[in-house]
């Protein structure tokens, strides 16, 4: 099933998307779930009521879709994932897992614009795989992983390389307002029966940038939510951005980064794809 957080025109509804079609669970349903969230953790007891909903429905094209989830409780996102990406950044090749936050309030929609930041130009794309947590575990084995996965999205990790690279913590140049754009819907786990076997790529302008498989995860999904459950409680909407593979903006000699007026295509086998453009921070 594809879920989604959609408007048409009101307050935010929650949504079932079939074909060119949302499915309104909130105007269906409106006692079931007041969010996202609240419906993911509901979702053992929710499914089969949601699966019977079949109106009132929009056309996909008349509706706004807004970031599926609108306030991940946390955004936690691996670097250096990938062998090409480790490579063109000039790392080492990871023996640990690298991990950073992106702040709940770069959170963008799906279809939303990505802003160029008043205070730097070094505006650049990441697509990646986003994983979306089902329910709350702690100390998660890799072998029990998929249970705690609700499904998944297509992400754009963006970044302001010069921000991120000034100093040893990443976290600022990684969480500018805007710049966790994600969706367009979370593809729930049930149609995803490997996450690693998922072409992915990312486009500026209609040409392509990045192109690789998620089979290319240095540390794939399992094992990046048994690591990060020995450290905290994982939440039902807590997002993993899973990494990005090479050819960055930043990488390319000159470098080639993001302008006021490129849009940019992140698109993952299976699960759709997300375009934001680039305007100026007022
Ligand atoms: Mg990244």
């Amino acid at each position: 099933m594809r879920v989604c957080t959609f408007t048409a025109g009101g307050p935010p509804q929650l949504g079932i998307v079939k074909g060119d079609e949302i499915l309104s669970i909130s105007a269906a349903e409106p006692a079931l779930a007041v969010d996202m969230i609240d419906l993911i953790s509901q979702w053992v007891d929710l499914e089969s009521v949601v699966r019977e909903i079949d109106r009132p429905s929009f056309q996909l094209g008349s509706v706004r879709l807004l970031p599926p989830i609108l306030r991940p409780g946390k955004i936690l996102a691996i670097g250096l994932n990938y062998a090409d990406h480790v490579a063109e950044s000039g790392m080492a090749y990871p023996d640990k897992q690298t991990w950073f936050c992106k702040q709940a309030t770069s959170v963008n929609g799906p279809l939303d614009p990505i802003l160029l930041p008043k205070v730097s130009s070094a505006l650049d794309y990441e697509v990646e795989l986003v994983v979306v947590i089902g329910k709350r575990g702690r100390h998660i084995t890799p072998e029990r992983a998929r249970e705690y996965i609700f499904g998944y999205c297509v992400g754009n990790d963006v970044s302001v390389r010069d921000y991120q690279l000034a100093t040893s913590q990443w976290m600022l140049g990684k969480s500018f307002d805007t710049h966790a754009p994600f969706g367009p819907w979370i593809t729930t786990s049930d149609e995803v029966p490997d996450p690693h076997a998922l072409e992915i790529g990312c486009s500026v302008n209609g040409e392509e940038r990045q192109h690789s498989n998620t089979k290319n995860l240095i540390f794939g999904v399992w094992d990046q939510v048994a690591h990060l459950s020995q450290v905290m409680t994982l939440e039902p909407g807590d997002l993993l951005f899973t990494g990005t593979s090479g050819g960055v903006g930043w990488a390319m000699t000159p470098p080639r980064l993001l302008k006021v007026g490129d849009t940019v295509k992140c698109t993952i086998e299976k699960l759709g794809s997300i375009e934001n453009s680039v305007i100026q921070e007022k």
